[in-house]
C-alpha cells in the first residue's frame, strides 16, 4: 500500500475504476456507503484539497455521492466546480454537434452491447459486452471526427470518447492547482485509465507524484500503485480513520 497522505498533499481522484469498480453500466456502479465518510475525512484533513476528477458528467458525480459535494471536474476537464459550494462552471467553449450524437445513436443501433453516454461537452461509447466491436467503433467514430478541428478520440478501458481536445484531466488538474486551498500543495494523482495519464503528468510537473490503479500500475513507472478500486478504498479508509 502507498504511504499515507501528508497534510500537505492535494489528493485527485478519478472515480470508474479508481474509487468504485466498474459495473454492467456506469449507472449501475455502487457507491459504498463508508466511502463517502471516508471521502468526507479525507477531504477536511487535507484543509478541502480533495477533488474528483472523471470523465463523468458532474451532475452524474453529485447524484453518486449524494449528499456529498466535493470540488469536482468533470467530462474530462471540460466541467469544472473549484469549491463545494459553487456553482458547475463550463470550460469548453463549445458543446459538442449534434451530428455526432447522431452518429454514435447510430453505431449503438448496430448491437445491443454498445451503449452510448451523452454529456453536453463529450460522448462515451461503451463497448464492455462488445468487446469484439472495439476496433471497428474506434474506426467509424475517428472517420466521423475526421477534418473536424478541436476534438479528439480518445480510447479507454472498453470505451472509446470523443473530447474537446482542448482540455484534459491535466488541464482540470492545471486549474485546481491555481486555486486555494489547492495552491502550493504536493499533487497527487489517482487513476486506472488511459484518460488519467493527462493528470499524471500534471501532478509530476507540478511535482507531485501517480498513483496508478490497476492495469495502469503495470504501464506507468512509479514506485507505488494500487491493484484495483477495493484497494484504493482501503488506503482511503486507513487514512479517514487515523484523521478521525
Ligand atoms: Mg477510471
Amino acid at each position: 500500500m502507498p504511504p499515507l497522505p501528508q497534510s500537505d498533499w492535494a489528493l485527485f481522484l478519478d472515480i470508474d475504476g479508481t474509487l468504485l469498480d466498474i459495473a454492467e453500466t456506469p449507472e449501475a456502479v455502487v457507491v459504498p456507503a463508508a466511502l463517502r465518510d471516508h471521502l468526507r475525512l479525507a477531504a477536511a484533513a487535507l484543509d478541502g484539497a480533495l477533488a474528483l476528477v472523471s470523465g463523468r458528467a458532474l451532475d452524474s458525480v453529485d447524484r453518486l455521492f449524494d449528499p456529498l459535494r466535493l470540488p469536482a471536474a468533470g467530462q474530462h476537464g471540460s466541467e469544472w466546480r473549484p469549491t463545494p459550494q459553487a456553482m458547475i462552471r463550463p470550460v469548453a467553449v463549445r458543446p459538442l454537434p449534434d451530428d455526432l450524437h447522431d452518429i454514435a445513436a447510430q453505431l449503438a443501433a448496430l448491437h445491443p452491447g454498445i451503449l452510448v453516454e451523452r454529456k453536453s461537452h463529450a460522448l462515451a461509447v461503451h463497448y464492455r459486452h462488445a468487446p469484439e466491436l472495439g476496433p471497428d467503433l474506434g474506426a467509424r467514430l475517428a472517420a466521423a471526427l475526421e477534418g473536424r478541428d478541436g476534438l479528439m478520440l480518445m480510447p479507454g478501458r472498453q470505451v472509446w470518447e470523443i473530447k474537446d481536445a482542448g482540455q484534459s484531466k491535466g488541464t482540470a488538474v492545471e486549474l485546481f492547482l491555481q486555486q486555494q486551498p489547492f495552491v502550493g500543495r504536493r499533487p497527487v494523482f489517482i487513476g486506472d485509465d488511459r484518460t488519467d495519464e493527462d493528470g499524471f503528468r500534471a501532478v509530476e510537473r507540478a511535482g507531485g507524484f501517480a498513483l496508478p490503479v490497476g492495469p495502469l500500475s503495470r504501464s506507468w513507472p512509479s514506485r507505488h500503485g494500487f491493484a484495483d478500486a477495493h484497494a484504493v478504498r482501503g488506503w482511503l479508509a486507513a487514512f479517514a480513520e487515523r484523521a478521525r
